[in-house]
């Protein structure tokens, strides 16, 4: 025999199904508000409750929410009885909590349910929440709550369209966090990035770190010097951020699906972590797994179009977009076309894959040797460029020659063990304006590179 609160605004229908549930040995309880029924459950939690769908006042999907988030209450089986059934409600019962769902129809089914409630297992604890006053007033701070969570899980989840790297991620994670609650510190790892993030006020940047990394168990890199590129600090006004150290961090993972993929924590301010701190970092770790997973896939995809597949480097399409957008930074600007001598001879007396080996190696060799600003790619076969920024000609000159140079004195591993050395041939054109077409200036260090070639290969020749 289980105890029932049973609630319906029609007395008919109470009367009904009050009279059957009792046939089948039940002791009910009815209840004529949502109101009532809360008082009598959280006075003494019932075995199950079963609830009217639409009544005036409280409806029933709103009792089903106050009940779940009563931890009192929480674990008690609810059956939402309708008199219709509507897709929609289905739903909307199910998001409730609600236990079963069915038509006031289905009384057989309604009856068997509750014969087999020892056995059914208890829904997921909701967080608890402490909710006072009134069932109303209840009511309505779970309103504020679920409005709350269902904002800042908005915000989290936007973050994936406004933001293409993680480092916009994390100052808009930062700026939303700061706005919300008060902290110490706030830092983001992303597992398999050596990186880390911290948003802190100015005069903490050190301890802050510290902490944070302690807090994640992320290491320190063993060089200061590499420090700068290895921590994100990203500066508080004062105003936001709390300095005094009071209680330890607060961690929470960060998952899509069943994946790991980034751990987030909180230093707190002076009053320690407060049950709002803790629900609210774990509103954001629970939010924040999609737009990372997204970032990520994003920035994967865009290296995949840019990169060109054998060597690594910049493929034609990525280097003449980099090349066009960087035009202002760039002038006066000097343009390298190589095409390696004789190639076609690897391919034929070594094999296709010496060439490949041959390709990469050279694209080894021009990655190592550009600044930062300059531009290195396949151009495509068994040519590249390489944009200097900010170079004249002369300066472009001895570039080109050590380009030359270090090409020709590598010693290129193939994949039967072998060595062999290659060279190239080398267009330089400079444009000292930033008046270019890139389709002009490219036909002039291909005539460039012609000349070299028919000069005897492995030269520089300029236009
Ligand atoms: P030159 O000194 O006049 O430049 O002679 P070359 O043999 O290098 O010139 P050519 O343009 O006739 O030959 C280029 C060769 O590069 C032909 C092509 O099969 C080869 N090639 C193009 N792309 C690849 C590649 O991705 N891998 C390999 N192994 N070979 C490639
Ligand atoms: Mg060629
Ligand atoms: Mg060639």
């Amino acid at each position: 025999m289980a105890r029932i609160i049973l609630v319906d605004d029609s007395a008919s229908a109470r009367a009904l199904l009050s009279a059957r549930l009792t046939a089948a040995g039940h002791l009910v309880e009815d209840v004529a508000t949502a109101a009532e029924a809360v008082e009598r459950a959280l006075a003494k939690p019932p075995n199950a409750v079963v609830t009217d769908l639409w009544m005036p006042g409280i409806s029933g999907l709103q009792l089903c929410r106050l009940l779940r988030a009563e931890p009192t209450t929480s674990h008690v089986p609810i059956l939402l009885v309708t008199a219709t059934e509507e897709r929609r409600s289905r739903f909307w019962a199910r998001r409730a909590g609600a236990t079963v769902y069915l038509t006031k129809a289905e009384a057989d089914r309604l009856v068997a349910v509750l014969a087999d409630i020892p056995t059914i297992p208890p829904p997921p604890l909701s967080a608890s929440i402490a909710l006072r006053g009134t069932v109303p007033e209840r009511l309505s701070q779970l309103l504020d709550i679920a409005l709350f969570e269902s904002t800042i899980a908005g915000e989290v989840r936007a973050l994936a369209q406004s933001a293409d790297d993680i480092e916009k991620a994390f100052a808009a994670l930062a700026a939303l966090a700061s706005d919300v609650i008060g902290y110490r510190w706030l830092a983001l790892s992303i597992v398999g990035q050596p990186r880390l993030f911290v948003h802190s006020h100015a005069g903490l940047v050190e301890a802050a770190e510290r902490e944070a990394r302690d807090a994640l168990g992320v290491q320190a890199p063993p060089e200061r010097r590499q420090k700068k590129a290895d921590t994100l600090h990203m500066l508080a006004d004062d105003r936001a951020v709390e300095s005094e150290w009071s209680s330890a961090p607060i961690v929470e993972e960060v998952h899509f699906g069943r994946s790991l993929l980034a751990t987030i924590a909180l230093g707190p301010g002076r009053r320690g972590a407060s049950i709002d701190d803790r629900s609210f970092l774990s509103l954001l770790a629970r939010e924040l797994g999609g737009p990372v997973q997204m970032i990520a896939l994003v920035a994967a995809a865009r290296r995949l179009a840019n990169t060109d597949s054998l060597t690594g480097l910049l493929n034609r399409r990525a280097f003449v977009e980099a090349v066009v957008a960087g035009r202002a930074r760039m002038t006066p600007l000097s343009l390298l076309l190589l095409d390696i001598d004789h190639f076609k001879k690897v391919n034929d007396t070594r094999g296709h894959d010496a060439g490949d080996a041959v390709l990469r190696g050279v694209a080894k060799v021009l990655g190592a040797m550009g600044r930062r600003s300059d531009l290195v790619a396949r151009w495509g076969g068994e040519e590249f460029v390489v944009a200097l920024a900010q170079t004249s000609e002369p300066g472009a000159r001895v570039a080109a020659e050590r380009v030359r140079r270090a090409i020709a004195e590598t010693d290129y591993e193939l994949p039967n063990g072998d060595f062999m050395n290659a060279t190239a041939s080398i267009g330089l054109v400079t444009e000292t304006g930033d008046a270019w077409e890139l389709d002009e200036v490219l036909s002039r260090a291909d005539k460039a590179m012609y000349a070299a070639k028919s000069r005897g290969r492995n030269r520089v020749e300029v236009l």
